[in-house]
């Protein structure tokens, strides 16, 4: 069946798919890769659907185009796959890899999901890989740890020149390159479509590189690479030692600079701690600006916190919030797989959010994280704090001067340990858990409303975990 124009059906057709596909990706999803997209027209079995971005094109090929055709399918039995055409108000234009046109079509059929799911990636547009919708600078938090390496990446963003060659970010896992590395990607195709963008790991780069030297096709790889504006390449630790790809990454890295083309690398350690390196690369790398991450700060993460909780649009207890930002410091990764854990867990069973279930939920992740603070310490902390004796923890005495510290000190036995209110009962004189829950209610309500008080309690944590 071949229709030329769009007619009416084919168009209120795919108002029906989109109200379907609105509901179950959501408002935000929607509005940001589906309605950009209009259906030209249904031709050899495939409706052809134009995108006004290669990042959109990619983005919806690999994340909704299953769905779509099946959607597609029981709207309209004629259509056996879809074509993505990057097109812009109606007129077509070479995609941003300056390829023709029908070369730079995603067909989105089973056959094509099968071919990408065995690794054989025939569909020569896809070099960058796929951008992440989260990853914008809207949705990255700054802080202390990484301000740097945000405004080198904002500027390289932002600027029509280069402003530094390559910009070089390096960080311990999860703090956040890859997130800032699709930043720009983001930024840049948003602000400036016209500059070619690629973004892809170095592992993806050697395996191109390999297979191009397989099929003698050295030529056209060279050729990809060195027309784009931007090249970011994610990870390069893994193209070290490996020497034929170090030369071809060399040469690229060269030309492209030469040219005035933006390099962005990210990897986990400095140029001068590649290992494996060949030292001329390691000297050129050192050339542009190099920007590391630094490991969390309990502020950082609870601002990360605070707004991953805003951007899922879901109420936490801003004490599950501190409890999460004390206690998974690792890197940012793990705290937002716990934030999803917790969050995932109360909707399933339908409740809120507490910070027992939270403990209950994390039960694993926190025995891994625990600080190793123990009970005892805290008690011979808080004792000597509050000028009292350790024993008096354990004591029956009830005046104030004593009452008190041990309630702020089965608090913090909260705070920093992963021990359940009985334990943390019966490692102060063999007390009942409703007396710790009344401890930590106290101290709860002291600390908002006295703070001396609530001074107190800070530096006691912080020399505690120190
Ligand atoms: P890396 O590439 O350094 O291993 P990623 O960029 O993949 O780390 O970050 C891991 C996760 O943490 C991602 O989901 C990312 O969005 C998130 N993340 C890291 N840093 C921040 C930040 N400052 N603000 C918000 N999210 C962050
Ligand atoms: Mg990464």
């Amino acid at each position: 069946m071949t229709i030329g124009e769009v007619s009416q059906p084919v168009e209120s057709q795919w108002e029906k798919i989109c109200g379907l596909l609105r509901e179950e990706i959501g408002d935000a999803a929607y509005k940001s890769w589906l309605k950009p997209l209009a259906v030209r027209d249904i031709h050899d079995g495939s409706v052809r659907m134009a995108v006004p971005t290669r990042f959109i094109r990619d983005w919806v090929a690999a994340h909704y185009a299953d769905r779509m055709r099946v959607l597609w399918g029981s709207e309209n039995p004629a259509v056996r796959a879809i074509d993505f055409i990057v097109q812009t108000e109606g007129h077509q234009r070479a995609s941003a890899l300056r390829q023709p046109l029908t070369a730079t079509a995603v067909r989105a059929t089973p056959q094509l999901a099968r071919q990408r799911g065995n690794g054989a990636d025939r569909d020569a547009c896809t070099i960058s890989a796929p951008l992440d919708p989260r990853f914008t600078f809207d949705n990255f938090v700054v802080g202390k740890p990484n301000e740097f390496a945000y405004a080198a990446a904002r500027r390289v963003a932002d600027a029509k020149t280069v402003p530094f060659n390559p910009l070089f970010l390096y960080s311990g896992v999860g703090l956040g390159k890859t997130h800032l590395m699709h930043a720009i990607a983001w930024q840049i195709s948003r602000q400036q479509p016209a500059r070619t963008v690629i973004y892809l790991s170095a592992e993806k780069f050697m395996y191109r590189f390999i297979r191009a030297l397989r099929e003698q096709n050295t030529v056209d790889f060279k050729d990809q690479f060195r027309s784009v504006d931007v090249l970011m390449i994610d990870d390069v630790q893994f193209i070290s030692g490996k020497d034929s790809t170090q030369e071809e990454f060399f040469h690229t890295f060269n030309a492209l600079v030469d040219q005035g083309r933006q390099i962005v690398l990210s990897a986990d350690k400095s140029p001068s701690d590649l290992e494996g390196m060949e030292e001329r690369l390691k000297s050129r790398l050192n050339c542009g600006l190099v920007a590391d991450i630094h490991a969390t700060t309990y502020e950082l993460r609870l601002g990360i916190l605070q707004s991953k909780a805003e951007q899922m649009n879901i109420l936490v207890p801003r004490k599950v919030m501190e409890f999460l930002a004390h206690k998974i410091t690792a890197n940012v990764r793990e705290l937002e797989g716990a934030l999803n854990r917790v969050v995932a867990h109360a909707q399933l069973i339908g409740r809120d959010i507490t910070l027992e279930t939270t403990q209950e939920v994390l039960h694993d992740l926190l025995r891994a994280n625990d600080r190793r603070v123990t009970i005892e310490e805290i008690q011979k902390r808080v004792a000597a704090h509050f000028n009292i004796r350790v024993s008096d923890m354990h004591s029956a005495r009830r005046a104030r001067s004593v009452a008190r510290p041990r309630q702020v000190a089965m608090y913090l036995a909260k705070q920093l340990t992963s021990r359940s209110l009985p334990e943390i009962g019966r490692k102060f004189g063999g007390r009942d858990h409703t007396t710790v829950m009344h401890a930590l209610r106290r101290v709860e309500e002291l600390r908002e409303h006295d703070s001396n008080f609530a001074e107190d309690v800070e530096l006691l944590r912080r020399m505690l975990e120190a």
